[in-house]
């Protein structure tokens, strides 16, 4: 691979354009925890906010600030004396100063001229310098100016005492190809170049990627691509695109990016989309057939990248058309042995709730396998029937018929849930036959979703010995009433055979 010899470095910007998300706003230590993510990831640069906001969102920074993290902090500035005042008193070690440089913003937002807009760059460019503040001069939809003017404006910065300069595509209307040639021109300047892309296009990441190959050596992002309208480019897909496609290093701590991700969506209530790249639930899943299958045997046939360079897990997602010969295979891979009957089994399961919607897991198909695994064996008492009755005014009422050694018994209970009423009418059904106890009842939900598979632990204490027995089932009511069953299933038959054991004696 070619060897693109930059040192690019990453300013963050999740918390200041990636809040102005609609429908974001952040307290200050959900700021505080999201930058000591950041930190830890590895960012050279993490924009905390915009100062002059806000008492919280000072509040915010000064919070960021004071952990005294390895990242430069910096806050967001319009050409305005005040807005650097307020950086200065949160203490931060940069500014990005923002100017508007398009007529348009020029003229329609500032209602000022070009040259007035200039002499504001300048001056608050010098004022910061003078206050001991790191400058990024940022212009505002660079893009769609005039370059001359851009050039110039961007000249006088520097020789103000700008540190860095940043040209923004504001509203995303940079092509790669277009992205490549005007960085190209601003990297003439000989000055630390920053690309700052919005994603209107869905073009966020690819413009920013060229406008590195043209030199620019600092991309700002945001995590999951977060920002106004579509977005910003996304840290992980433009890191990752970095180190696995360009072969350019940055400091970031690529198998953090799924942590990173989870944790931002999370404190900004901003989901993703299954299919994002990188992070995505299906990043790295693969359904049922030729792919699994594909992966299995050597797993790049059909992943670009492991799972494992981001943080992130390999999943195999097995829906009604899944061949027998995948979970075959894959249930040998989790070392489990089973026979011909309990594969059939765990095949009509699997089907079944395909056939429900349901698409199986990797996680899903261990712990209907160990389910069959667990309940094989005789069957001493067999459920019937069962109703649960529960709600908001109603006491939860179960009644169940039980086959116990084929003699029918019928019982009901009632409970504080509708779980607790159905493990009150079993153990009334069977505590002729034998006195069980329930030690302990663990509850799981295996994966994420109102329809997630349930899986039941119970421990069941019977002369003094504990049997553990477990069910998963998409109902939890029904898991938990096959585990228990399950459960008196193992005691009573070891009991049944001695009992049989003992007559032939
Ligand atoms: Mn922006």
């Amino acid at each position: 691979m070619e060897v693109i010899p930059l040192d690019v470095k990453i300013f963050d910007t999740t918390l200041r354009d990636g809040e102005q998300t609609p429908g974001v706003s952040l307290i200050p230590d959900e700021k505080l925890r999201i930058a000591i993510k950041l930190d830890e990831l590895g960012v050279n640069v993490i924009e905390a906010g915009s100062a002059i906001t806000s008492e919280g969102e000072r509040e915010g920074i000064k919070k960021i600030v004071g952990e005294d993290l390895s990242a430069e902090i910096c806050s967001f500035a319009r050409a305005v004396k005040s807005d650097v005042d307020s950086a200065l008193e949160c203490e931060v070690n940069s500014v990005n100063l923002v100017v508007p440089t398009s007529d348009l913003h020029i003229h329609h937002k500032l209602r000022k001229t070009r040259e007035e807009v200039k002499e504001l760059a300048i001056n608050t460019t010098e004022y910061a310098v003078d206050q001991g503040l790191i400058v990024e001069l940022s212009a505002e939809d660079a893009t769609r100016s005039d370059l001359d003017f851009l050039i110039q404006l961007f000249r006088e910065g520097i020789d103000a005492g700008a540190d860095r300069i940043c040209a923004c595509d504001t509203v995303g209307m940079l092509t790669p190809e277009k992205s490549y040639e005007f960085y190209k021109k601003l990297g003439e300047l000989d000055k630390p170049l920053s690309v700052h892309c919005h994603n209107d296009f869905g073009l966020a990441v690819a413009n920013t990627l060229s406008a590195i190959r043209a030199g620019a050596n600092q991309a700002h992002v945001t995590v999951n691509g977060i920002g106004e309208r579509a977005g910003n480019a996304s840290l992980e897909e433009t890191i990752v695109a970095l180190h696995s496609l360009y072969n350019i290093k940055t400091d970031i701590n690529t198998e953090m990016l799924y942590d990173v991700s989870r944790t931002v969506s999370r404190v900004t209530g901003l989901f993703l989309q299954p299919n994002k790249a990188i992070v995505g639930e299906n990043a790295f899943a693969h359904e049922s057939g030729i792919h699994a299958d594909g992966v299995i045997k050597k797993a790049e046939t059909y992943e670009p990248i492991t799972p494992e360079l981001v943080g992130h897990k390999r999943r195999f997602v097995m829906g009604k058309h899944v061949g027998s010969h995948i979970i075959k295979k894959r249930i040998q891979e989790m070392g489990l042995r089973i026979d011909d009957d309990q594969f059939k089994q765990i095949f009509t399961r699997i089907k079944s709730l395909g056939d429900k919607g349901k698409c199986v897991t990797d996680v899903d198909l261990q712990a209907i396998t160990e389910d069959v695994l667990g309940v094989m064996g005789e069957k001493v008492v067999e459920l019937e029937e069962l109703t649960v009755v529960s709600g908001s005014k109603v006491t939860p009422t179960a009644s169940l018929r039980l086959l116990i050694e084929d003699k029918e018994v019928l019982e009901a209970g009632i409970g504080i849930g509708p779980v607790d009423a159905a493990i009150v009418a079993v153990k009334k059904s069977i505590k002729d036959y034998a006195d069980i106890e329930l030690e302990e009842y663990h509850v799981d939900a295996i994966t994420g979703g109102a329809d997630a598979l349930i899986d039941v632990v119970v421990k069941l204490k019977h002369n003094g010995e504990i049997v553990t027995a477990r069910s998963t089932q998409p109902d939890i009511i029904m898991a938990s009433v096959e585990a228990y069953l399950s459960g008196i299933n193992k005691i009573l038959s070891t009991e049944h055979v001695k009992n049989i054991r003992e007559g032939d004696l």
